[in-house]
């Protein structure tokens, strides 16, 4: 009889353990069925980064910031990526094409696409040179232009033309899957969204990657009226310093009622589409407050709202130049990969204002 009752805690302990563990294999949720397209918008902090996946077929839309490509690569991996048949630069900013640069060395990539422009930046150069050393082109697609991708396309809606703001030369496109569509804006601004507007183009969509992480020059009232979407997602890092998405943003979707997911509030977003209805992978936040209001009671970022630029830079140098080293468990962040008895090989490095915005504390022994 005892034997039997420990024999039936061990069981209900394990399947309480199992239990506990079950939300995890939520991030394992892909495109199985027959006609299935899963998005999913990774939470890469202070970025933009989504993955598509369908009929075996993949697509990245943008690979977020260098000091996440190694989150961004885990997680391709742990989707079963081994080829990229769509790699979309949307435009060559940090924040979009930092990951990509090592993901075309460490995966099969067929066709890169981009907007035709050149970037001032090493970190351009870097990602034409992996490029043409994996003897990859990078095309420059037409508005217009229809490609499939699984059991569905997606059609090119910007840039019309080129100019001198980087992000109005954002490569946007419509994703479809029979019925449902969904539309990836990269930082498309409000020249841009004019533009796609008045080449009479079907802008209607399901859901919509709102632009520029949620800034108040992107997603205005004609876009939005536009593509009337059932759901907007918001790529934005927890209290990143540009104050992303903005209050008049957050402002229009909520007058418009639109259901809106943050990566900053839910970490990694899946939307799976069978070609006439999505479902996600939890219920939308609809949290319309501003980014970085939960951080306004530092006095810092209330002069930053007075005067915004210098302390945008000053924050740009102090924060993002500093990098840490974070282990796979524990809540401190350390100057060494491999302090105390961490284990170095599933140690990372992120920016310090990332890990202090992720609520990890310096480690009193190496910092
Ligand atoms: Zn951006
Ligand atoms: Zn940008």
């Amino acid at each position: 009889m005892k034997k039997q009752n420990k024999l039936l805690s061990l069981l209900l302990s394990l399947f309480l353990l199992l239990f506990t563990l079950a939300p995890q294999s939520a991030l394992t949720v892909y495109a199985d069925a027959n006609g299935d397209m899963a998005v999913h918008f990774i939470d890469i902090g202070q970025g933009n980064a989504i993955l598509v996946q369908s009929g075996g077929q993949n697509l990245l839309y943008d690979g977020g910031d260098p000091s996440h490509a190694d989150l961004l690569i885990s997680y391709l991996q742990q989707q079963n990526v081994e080829t990229i048949d769509y790699m979309i630069a949307s435009h060559y900013d940090e924040d979009h094409i930092g990951g990509l640069v090592p993901c075309i060395d460490d995966f099969s990539v067929s066709n890169i696409f981009g907007p035709d422009y050149v970037h001032t930046s090493n970190l351009f150069n870097n990602f034409m040179n992996t490029a043409t050393a994996n003897a990859i082109i990078v095309q420059y697609p037409s508005v217009g232009e229809t490609f499939d991708f699984g059991t569905g396309s997606f059609t090119v809606l910007a840039p019309d033309g080129i100019s001198q703001n980087s992000n109005d030369n954002s490569l946007v496109i419509k994703l479809e899957n029979g019925s449902n569509s969904f539309i990836f804006t990269g930082d498309a601004e409000e020249t841009s969204e004019q533009d796609m507007i008045s080449t009479g183009m079907n802008l209607d969509c399901d859901v919509l990657s709102v632009g520029h992480h949620g800034s108040a020059s992107s997603t205005t009232w004609d876009f939005l009226a536009a593509t009337s979407p059932s759901y907007a997602v918001i790529s934005c890092g927890i209290d990143n310093q540009y104050h992303h998405p903005s209050a008049d943003t957050m402002g229009r979707l909520s007058d418009m009622g639109i259901p809106v997911f943050r990566t900053d509030k839910q970490g990694t977003i899946i939307a799976v589409s069978d070609g006439t209805n999505i479902t996600w992978s939890q219920e939308p936040c609809n949290d319309y407050s501003a980014g970085g209001s939960s951080a306004a009671s530092s006095g810092q970022n209330e002069t930053a709202v007075s005067d915004p630029a210098p302390a945008q830079t000053e924050n740009a140098g102090a924060d993002i130049g500093t990098m840490v080293w974070i282990p796979a468990t524990g809540k401190k962040y350390h100057s060494i990969p491999n302090c105390g008895r961490m284990n170095p090989d599933n140690a990372r490095q992120i920016s310090k204002s990332d890990a202090e915005s992720r609520g990890y504390q310096a480690c009193s022994k190496c910092w």
